[in-house]
């Protein structure tokens, strides 16, 4: 802490935005740059306080409170303060491997558990952490860093989001060979098909992905492993394989009408937006065709698996995009059902695309505009939100588009085919035969809202379940991935021992080929030069459990696909977390952190 009164003499300031109006005219990003002096006054009124719980990174009351990277918040803070950017740098890369992507995007449980918060505003963390990493950018400290050894383990990383990308970076640190598999035709996950780009610019997902490459990590894209590539072949030519393909399977809304056109899913349209914003800007190559950075001879048999697996799949996938490019909500009536974050993105992309009306509808009632008196601190504080999206179409329509405890009753249509408009009914909340509040229809309170564009933002059910079920995986009571506590299973399941006693055979494609093609999943041991040292191997006497693997022997799962869905900074802990585990998994301890 450099400045002892930094709290008292400064107030918080956050960065000014452009104008509602304005922004909704572009797609870029639109919270402006803070100068130095200001960002080092706001450095200024962190008090480094005996108990940062800003960091702490625990579960509170039920939710996730700090920071679940577990931060070095006080710390970086004092740097800026001091005007030492390039160490404020070191000591933020230091925990997170993407801090230009939570400096943006994350809700910062950590300011909704800074102390200052008790007495007044909290500090703003959130905008230091992204002047941060942008200045690195700016001043070129930040460059590709290559491990200085390699291990001559091979992992496989199956999806690109946030968790997939710390992991395989951790691994790669460490010095293991990651080759990333991602179905879509970019990397990023929902950060590049998902949140939209005024939130997050698809320019610096690249910029990261690019560095990756850079670090000698493979990405594969065009690729759905379990469809497109089978996973026993993944599993075959590789040491482990990390799970980490998100969890976007979607809530359906089954009413009446739900089959006509018009209605969408909002992945669905939030990833065509994406898809036609970089595609208008020129920086989306839709050839459909497999990508991959790896041009090393020691990926010829991938490269192979990919040429053979070039097949109607991905063309399918891509005539389906091109269906969905002219999803747009330009000129028309829109109603977003759902008023989570997700919804808001809808609404902003609405906006942008410009609709002539959007409407977002909530079953749940309003909630308070002011922390509760009792409520305890510190907690991340469930009140109501205005975010972007809504205070957008407040500025368009003259006000909040947001209509609480609304559903949709049935979708209307004139000609039998489109939609044209959703009738809606009010709800009230009150105790069902069980005691626990139960949604009931207000009798006459129905409306109707013009719409030739529904999106259903309801949220998810899980991760997509063919690739786990192939692999005969374990799943928890909300359908994500179950881990925790195997590890030690494997070994008295004797695949450890199966392992050993084939020596240092290493399983190639022919081999894999001929116990698992076609068969789904196979407890084939891995593809490897010798065996996996958490497992009884050099380095290692015992077998351990370990908090991130599956049920299946050297598979391993983090992110949203292991904990459901969830925000960036808990992708990117998981991510990390389960890298630790692999590198132990592998060569029986970890420098990693
Ligand atoms: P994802 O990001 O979902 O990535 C999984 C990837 O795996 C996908 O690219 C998928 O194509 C790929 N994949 C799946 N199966 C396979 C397979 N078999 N083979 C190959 N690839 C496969 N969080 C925030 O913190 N801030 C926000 O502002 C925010 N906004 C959001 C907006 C929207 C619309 C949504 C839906 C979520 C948002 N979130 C936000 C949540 C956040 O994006 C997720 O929690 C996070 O991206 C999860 O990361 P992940 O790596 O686990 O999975």
């Amino acid at each position: 802490m450099g400045k002892a009164t930094g709290f008292l003499d400064y107030s918080r300031v956050t960065p000014s935005e452009d104008g509602a109006l304005e922004r909704i005219e572009h797609w870029n990003e639109f919270a402006e740059k803070m100068d130095g002096e200001h960002l080092r006054q706001q450095a200024a009124r962190c008090m480094d306080c005996g108990t940062p719980y800003c960091h702490a990174g625990r579960i509170l009351s039920g939710m996730a409170a700090g920071c679940p990277l577990n931060n070095l918040i006080p710390e970086w803070n004092d740097l800026v303060f001091r005007g030492d950017w390039r160490n404020a740098l070191d000591r933020l890369h230091k925990r997170n491997n993407f801090p230009e992507f939570t400096g943006r995007v994350c809700p910062a449980p950590c300011e909704g558990s800074c102390t200052g918060g008790l007495i007044g505003s909290p500090v703003t963390i959130k905008s230091l952490e992204k002047s941060i990493v942008d200045r690195g950018f700016e001043e070129g400290w930040i460059v590709p860093e290559p491990p200085l050894r390699r291990t001559g383990r091979k992992v496989a990383v199956i999806g690109s989001g946030p968790a997939g990308l710390a992991c395989a970076a951790q691994l790669n640190k460490a010095g293991h060979t990651v080759t990333v598999y991602e179905r879509a035709d970019r990397i990023g996950g929902l950060l590049t098909y998902g949140i939209p780009n005024m939130k997050l610019e698809k320019k610096t997902v690249q910029r990261r992905v690019d560095l990756l490459e850079a670090e000698g990590i493979v990405f594969v894209t065009n690729t759905e492993v379990g469809r497109d590539i089978p996973v026993w072949q993944v599993r075959a030519h590789h040491d482990a394989i990390v799970l980490a393909g998100g969890a976007t399977a979607a809530r359906e809304l089954t009413i009446e009408g739900r089959g006509l056109d018009g209605i969408h899913q909002a992945m669905d349209y939030l990833t065509a937006s994406t898809k036609k914003m970089l595609s208008d800007s020129g920086s989306y190559a839709d050839s459909g065709e497999k990508r991959t950075n790896d041009d090393g001879p020691a990926k010829q048999a991938t490269r192979r698996t990919l040429d053979l697996n070039n097949g109607a799949t991905n063309r399918e996938r891509y005539s389906a995009f091109t269906a969905k490019k002219e999803l747009s909500a330009a000129g028309r009536d829109v109603v977003v059902i759902g008023g989570g974050d997700t919804g808001t993105d809808c609404v902003a992309t609405a906006l942008r695309q410009g609709c002539r009306s959007v409407v977002q509808l909530e079953i749940m009632p309003e909630p308070p505009s002011a922390r509760p008196a009792d409520n305890p601190w510190p907690e991340y504080p469930r009140v109501k939100k205005t975010d972007y999206g809504q205070r957008e179409a407040e500025a368009v329509q003259g006000q909040d588009p947001r209509r609480y405890m609304t559903s949709a009753k049935r979708f209307l249509s004139e000609t039998g085919e489109s939609v044209c408009g959703v009738q809606t009914v009010r709800i009230e909340w009150r105790s069902g035969p069980d005691g626990r509040p139960m949604p009931y229809e207000v009798p006459g309170s129905e409306e109707v809202f013009p719409a030739q564009l529904v999106l259903l933002a309801l949220g998810f059910t899980g991760p997509e379940q063919l690739l786990l079920q192939q692999l005969e995986l374990e799943s928890d009571a909300r359908s994500n991935v179950h881990t925790g506590g195997h590890g030690r299973e494997w070994a008295s399941r004797g695949e450890a021992a199966a392992w050993r006693a084939r020596g240092a055979t290493s399983f190639g494609a022919s081999s894999a080929e001929a116990g698992g093609a076609g068969r789904g999943v196979t407890r084939l041991p891995f593809g490897a030069s010798s065996s996996p040292a958490g497992l009884g191997g050099p380095g290692s006497s015992d077998p351990v459990a370990f908090l991130y693997a599956t049920s299946a022997e050297g598979i391993f799962a983090a992110g949203d696909m292991r904990r459901g869905q969830s925000l960036v900074a808990w992708a990117i802990r998981e991510g990390r977390e389960a890298a630790r585990e692999v590198d132990r998994y592998l060569t029986g301890g970890t420098g990693l952190h």
